[in-house]
């Protein structure tokens, strides 16, 4: 193995188990210096070998120098180990059947419900002077789909039960108190069925 493929390797096992993608040269040395010795024993300018691979690392985009204090980041991975743990425990069938329905609402793509509801309520959150979006990547205006009765609720997966709402109204129907959230249910219900 190139001593360059080796370093790298080596910054990825200690980037997962800091649990932080920066570090600096002091660190890797602290930790690593007797793995590098082990490597290649006739090398006795391990630092400088370093330091040189870094430069390799980096104009390979696969690090970056952070600032004047020595300190790098990882660019090349895309989650660390403790990350990819994260989303791994992110498990919906341990959710109450409210959080998951808002979980899978805002987080899985429902392309048919959100077609459908764009054509008729358009981007406008469906709380008065509103108002509340941003652009997208895409170009096009954010806007979350919801069910105003939740289905777990017994609600339907029909156009009157449908809405469009902007991120904040849509927690807010969600996980406000019981009597904000029928508010919210009558106001929703008035404001479709004058649209459809
Ligand atoms: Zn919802
Ligand atoms: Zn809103």
């Amino acid at each position: 193995m190139r001593w360059k493929d080796f370093i790298y390797q080596q910054i990825i096992e200690h980037c997962n188990n800091t649990g932080s993608r920066t570090f600096s040269l002091q660190e890797i040395l602290r930790e690593k210096l007797s793995v590098f010795q082990a490597f290649r024993p006739d090398n006795k300018h391990i630092e400088a070998k370093i330091r040189q691979q870094l430069q390799f690392l980096r104009n390979d985009g696969l690090i970056s120098f952070l600032d004047n204090t020595g300190h790098y980041t990882l660019r090349g991975v895309d989650l660390l180990d403790s990350e990819k743990e994260e989303i791994a425990s992110i498990d919906f069938t341990k959710e109450t059947p409210e959080k998951r329905e808002y979980l899978v609402e805002t987080y899985v793509r429902k392309v048919k419900w959100v077609k459908q509801a764009i054509d008729i309520f358009g981007y406008n959150c469906l709380f008065q002077s509103c108002g509340n979006t941003f652009l997208r990547e895409d170009g096009i205006p954010y806007i979350e789909v919801h069910h105003i009765i939740p289905l777990c609720h017994g609600g339907e997966d029909k156009l009157w039960n449908l809405s469009v709402l902007c991120a904040h109204h849509h927690r807010m129907a969600h996980f406000s108190d019981a009597n904000t959230q029928i508010a919210v249910e009558k106001l929703l219900l008035k404001e479709v069925a004058a649209r459809i």
